[in-house]
């Protein structure tokens, strides 16, 4: 894989005047910093993106001064990246080729609240949509276990799916996201409304189809949440309980995630809540149904370790989402920098007996967690497993295992598109609306492998 793009040759003091008046960075510290995300959680990655940087850092106040900024890079060529809280994994918001970083967070206006939908701009955390939606009612489906520093613009262009796919499934699932309002890249750029499947295109697209300055993301119902934990002497106990809940259609919920001893070792805040040598499983429910999952745990011989309101802050203990997700990876690391991770996807009707299976190949090396979430209407489970990391080729021996028996891989240690979806290809719809939206290819370039631009 290259990381290294042909040296920039565009002139960067003519951009500067274009865009005069809209905020910039050039501050060299600061700069690094926001050329970076959370792409060192791979070894390989952290190699290959450690040096790599932008040269300015442009921090648009409106979707005027956006229009600005994309008109000026289009005529002097100047590679964009956008960023929102730079949590993403795989060095998604990593410029490879230089040029500027969009920082969006200053664009962090709720539009309107209407229906049970929200219309948002890019740069607003999720923990502060919430804290304006839920007192009239509603929340986001769901959202990623970074809620409290990632902006909704990051989650639609980089992010999967998370707390609230239990019962919503992915973010990319029919529904899920209404609209996406986008600049384009070129000279005269425009400005688009895309509407539900149109909207598709800019899901999970690295930033490389147009700057997203507004959402229209549809909400759930609020209920009162409880943060669990429940303790299992093994961890195929923990597994047969969490797929039980999962199933259990009637129990509202959106969170639960199996996690095998020793991982809650690495779970320090909550030292007490993790019985030493016990597996876990980590839910959110609504307070209403805490006895119907003291019910499912006690058939399981688990029992229930913690239980307090859910709350994004101000709590006693940090919130429990915080444990799971790509969070579950980040406590692990705090710990013990040799650990890393895979992603990937069990077939709905075989999930408990491929855990099975995959983890008795691997003992003391995968280190097993799931998030139990619905895909494509059935209850099944993504594998976000630890692995004490060898090498570049152990770890494709690992990947290989688990494609062999049919488990899909999305591989986080990439950082194309193509490489890293389960699929293996850009979509097809969005490497031609990328043709539309970007024809010069300037927008986080080198992200999807399969784009090369028609006009230079
Ligand atoms: C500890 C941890 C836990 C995580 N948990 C989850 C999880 O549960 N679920 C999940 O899906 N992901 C998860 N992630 C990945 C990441 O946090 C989420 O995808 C998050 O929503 C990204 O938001 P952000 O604002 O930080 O985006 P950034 O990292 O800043 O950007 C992500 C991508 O979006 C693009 N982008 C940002 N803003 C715009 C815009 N306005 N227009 C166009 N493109 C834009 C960027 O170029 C980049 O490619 C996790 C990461 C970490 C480090």
């Amino acid at each position: 894989m290259t990381t290294s793009l042909a040296e920039p040759t565009y002139d960067l003091s003519r951009f500067r005047d274009a865009i005069d008046g809209v905020p910039i960075i050039d501050d060299p510290i600061l700069v690094r910093q926001r050329s970076r995300d959370f792409f060192w959680y791979s070894p390989i990655l952290k190699q290959l993106l450690n040096d790599k940087k932008a040269d300015l850092v442009v921090c648009p106040c409106n979707e005027a001064d956006v229009v600005r900024v994309a008109a000026a890079c289009a005529r002097y060529r100047v590679p964009l990246t956008p960023r929102g809280g730079g949590t993403g994994n795989y060095g998604q918001a990593v410029p490879l080729a230089g040029g500027i970083v969009l920082d969006m967070m200053a664009m962090n206006g709720i539009e309107w609240l209407k229906g049970g939908i929200v219309r948002v701009q890019p740069g607003k955390k999720m923990i502060d949509i919430d804290a304006e939606t839920i007192p009239r009612g509603f929340e986001l489906r769901m959202h990623p276990s970074t809620k409290r520093t990632a902006s909704i613009g990051g989650f639609v262009a980089g992010g999967s799916g998370g707390i609230g796919s239990i019962t919503y499934g992915g973010l990319r699932e029919p529904g899920n996201v209404q609209a996406a309002r986008i600049v384009t890249l070129e000279e005269q750029p425009r400005i688009l409304e895309l509407r539900e499947a149109d909207a598709l295109a800019v899901n999970h697209s690295y930033g490389t189809t147009g700057i997203i300055t507004a959402l229209e993301m549809p909400l759930a119902p609020v209920w009162p949440w409880l943060d669990l934990i429940v303790a299992f002497d093994d961890f195929d106990a923990a597994l047969d309980f969490s797929q039980g809940l999962a199933l259990s259609d009637g129990i509202v919920k959106k969170l639960v995630t199996p996690i095998a001893w020793p991982v809650p070792g690495y779970f320090k805040p909550f030292k007490d809540q993790c019985p030493e040598g016990m597996s876990i499983v980590v839910a959110m429910v609504a307070e209403p149904f805490l006895g119907w999952v003291k019910f499912l745990a006690g058939r399981h011989g688990g029992s229930v370790t913690h239980t307090a309101p859910s709350r994004d802050e101000g709590g006693e203990l940090p919130p429990v989402y915080e444990l799971t997700w790509n969070h579950t990876t980040l406590q692990a690391l705090k710990v013990d920098r040799s650990i890393t991770y895979l992603q990937s996807m069990y077939p709905a009707d075989r999930v408990l007996a491929l855990v099975r299976e995959i983890n008795a190949l691997f003992p003391d090396e995968l280190l097993a967690h799931l998030e139990f979430l619905r895909y494509a209407g059935r209850a099944t489970a993504a594998g976000l497993h630890l692995i004490r990391y060898r090498s570049p080729e152990r770890l494709a021996e690992i990947f290989a295992a688990h494609e062999k028996r049919g488990v899909t891989i999305a591989d986080p240690h990439v950082v194309t598109l193509e490489d890293g979806v389960r699929h293996k290809r850009a979509d097809s719809d969005q490497l031609g609306f990328k043709r539309q939206v970007d024809p010069y290819g300037l927008m986080n370039p080198g992200k999807m492998r399969s784009f090369v631009p028609e006009v230079r």
